[in-house]
């Protein structure tokens, strides 16, 4: 028999976990399953230094985000922008104030702390990891789910209410619906860009803050690259700056790693003086659960989100991820946004 469930949730990302986390507390059953082996999606820190290879900051304007960190007991401080910036030209480089940076706020520890205390919230059984789905059915009054996992093979869970809290593009590249939904509906999807799928991370390691000591802020904008924005990402274990490439997915994937470190250590020597000790790249364009070929050349314009269609089949399946937010889209703000858009859908 296929095990049924009021609530199904699908992608384990911040707004499928905040909804999770939403529906727990208030005593709604549901399942959460993730394809990738781990929860958090597009959150993601490096355990060991504890600098974020995916967002790391939040706003002032994004109140959500303030009142989940303190929900969650979490620490936060603000992003370190004392000293100058540089602007880096084909010309040279010239000193700015930092100044013109809008404040952020970063996790102590990094964001995957509010991962890990979200996941705390939630029972242990309720979250099941490396599964994806591949399969969507509409059947009388329930869907029926069909995933794939390495352990298990293919295998179905029914449920009342399908949350699809996936990135629209994602839905429209990788989950088949029966019926199938109009092309109308899944061009919709698959036009809203994932925010930030097509770009990668760059974390350099240094012995210390060099640049700190030399009155600079550590964040530098860049018409050459390979780095075309680097900002200080110090935590309480190590002295980081992190930089998101000037290149494109198709020109980073035409060079090895050693060649991209070679062109970012000797961008980094001419803006700070000094070579980092070690560098971790972190290409969100080659991550199937985030990224689709049309991602790789994506404008870095943040686009207008949240016009598209979310629910279909008479509102059975819904879509929440940031992309789906009718405000601050593309943003960790947006992915709460999104969630508590889902959570008063599913409760009425
Ligand atoms: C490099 C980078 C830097 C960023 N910087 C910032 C920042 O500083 N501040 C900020 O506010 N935002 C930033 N963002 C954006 C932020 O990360 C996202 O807005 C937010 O994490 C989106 O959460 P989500 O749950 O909506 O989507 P996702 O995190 O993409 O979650 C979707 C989940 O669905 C899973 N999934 C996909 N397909 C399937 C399937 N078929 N079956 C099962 N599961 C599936 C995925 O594995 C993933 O876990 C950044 C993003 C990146 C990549």
């Amino acid at each position: 028999m296929i095990p049924h469930v009021e609530t199904l949730i699908v992608g384990a990302g911040l707004s499928g976990l905040h909804l999770a986390m939403q529906l727990h507390s208030s005593g709604h059953s549901f399942q959460l399953v993730e394809s990738r082996q781990r929860a958090g999606g597009r959150i993601l820190t490096d355990e060991q230094s504890e600098v974020d290879l995916g967002p790391a900051w939040f706003w002032p304007a994004h109140t959500n985000m303030s009142k989940l960190v303190q929900h969650l007991s979490l620490q936060v401080f603000a992003q370190f922008t004392q000293g100058d910036g540089i602007f880096q030209t084909a010309s040279g480089l010239q000193r700015i104030p930092q100044s013109l940076t809008e404040p952020s706020y970063r996790v102590v520890g990094g964001m995957g702390k509010l991962v890990d205390r979200i996941c705390q919230t939630i029972p242990v059984k309720s979250l099941q990891i490396g599964a994806a789905l591949t399969h969507v059915e509409h059947q009388d009054d329930q869907v029926k789910a069909t995933f794939y996992s390495e352990k298990q093979g293919n295998f179905c869970l029914l449920c009342n209410k399908l949350v699809l809290a996936i990135p629209p593009r994602i839905v429209a590249k990788h989950i088949k619906f029966s019926p199938a939904l109009s092309t109308n509906i899944v061009e919709q999807w698959r036009s809203v860009p994932t925010w930030m799928a097509g770009h990668a991370k760059a974390v350099l390691y240094f012995d210390k803050a060099h640049w700190r000591t030399s009155g600079f802020s550590g964040f530098a904008f860049s018409q050459t690259g390979p780095l075309a924005e680097i900002h200080d990402a110090c935590t309480e274990n190590c002295a980081a700056l992190f930089g998101f490439f000037g290149l494109s997915a198709d020109q980073r994937r035409q060079l090895s790693k050693d060649e991209l470190d070679n062109l970012i250590s000797k961008q980094i020597v001419s803006l700070f003086g000094h070579r980092p000790t070690q560098i971790r790249i972190h290409d969100w364009a080659k991550e199937e659960f985030t990224s689709t070929a049309l991602d790789h050349s994506s404008a870095s314009l943040h686009p207008q989100y949240g016009s598209h269609s979310t629910s279909v089949w008479d509102g059975r399946v819904l879509l929440c991820s940031s992309e789906c937010a009718t405000h601050h889209g593309g943003y960790l703000e947006g992915a709460l946004v999104s969630s508590n858009q889902a959570y008063r859908l599913l409760i009425q």
